[in-house]
């Protein structure tokens, strides 16, 4: 989907309107699904004993709910399912912007900023489900490939349902911005682009040649733009 196809959707809330720059924000959800399926790692923030925490997670998109999943045991996981208010971040840096003077210098980047409470997943059929869409992100067709979790592995992780109700998103595209003073400044501007794109396949030990390698290309075209 184009970047620039965002309707004008009115902020969701007050705490979710993008004030820096609101010529950047926007909250039509295409825009927000679209960011969230290009990533991998979201930084979610959460308070524990009145300290500020933030803690990357693989995560995944499941309609208009972001998933994550961890050890039944982990704080993260356990004050989630709890129902706690989170705040989750999802960026996608997409260039250095490099400008005539230090101050315009800046990245173009697409995120998404989320504020919610989530829910625990914990009907086994619909928790394995959920477990499938992380698969299914790695590389799509994975999960009829590999193992399933077995219901042991099942109790050991708890999967969390995050609403993308109270979203916003950022996003920055083009060229530096200079001063008009500085344009004839004898020093390179532009932007160099930054993209994530998979390497080379390395079998794991006792992976013979007959074994079918994962078509990492299925990823790519999964992405959107
Ligand atoms: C890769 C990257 C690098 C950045 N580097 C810098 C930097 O070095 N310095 C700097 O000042 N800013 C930077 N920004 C922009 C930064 O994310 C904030 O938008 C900006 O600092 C304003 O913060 P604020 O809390 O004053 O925003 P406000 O506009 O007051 O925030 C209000 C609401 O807008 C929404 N919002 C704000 N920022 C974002 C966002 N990025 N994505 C989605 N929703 C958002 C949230 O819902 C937030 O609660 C960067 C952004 C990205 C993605």
């Amino acid at each position: 989907m184009s970047k620039s196809t965002a309707t004008a959707a009115p902020p969701p809330s007050e705490l979710a309107r993008v004030r820096r720059v609101p010529r950047r924000g926007t909250y039509d959800r295409e825009v927000i699904h679209a960011i969230l399926d290009d990533g991998l790692v979201a930084h979610v923030g959460f308070s524990d004993g009145g300290r500020a925490i933030v803690i990357p997670m693989f995560y995944a998109r499941a309609g208009d709910e972001v998933l994550l999943h961890g050890s039944s045991a982990s704080r993260l996981m356990t004050l989630a399912a709890s129902g706690a208010p989170l705040c989750i971040a999802v960026t996608a840096i997409d260039g250095l912007v490099l400008a005539r003077s230090a101050f315009h210098h800046s990245m173009n980047y697409r995120s998404v900023v989320v504020f919610a409470a989530a829910r625990e997943i914990v009907d086994p059929a619909a928790k394995a489900a959920a477990l499938d869409v992380f698969v299914e992100r790695l590389v799509p067709g994975r999960a009829d490939e590999a193992r399933r979790a077995n219901a042991q592995e099942l109790r050991a992780t708890r999967v969390v349902a995050i609403p993308l109700a109270e979203a916003s998103a950022k996003i920055r595209t083009g060229g530096p911005i200079d001063d008009a003073e500085d344009l004839a400044w004898p020093c390179w501007a532009g932007v160099i682009p930054l993209t994530l794109v998979a390497g080379t396949p390395a079998p794991d030990a006792g992976i013979g040649p007959d074994v079918r390698i994962p078509d990492t290309r299925r990823r790519a075209a999964a992405r959107p733009g």
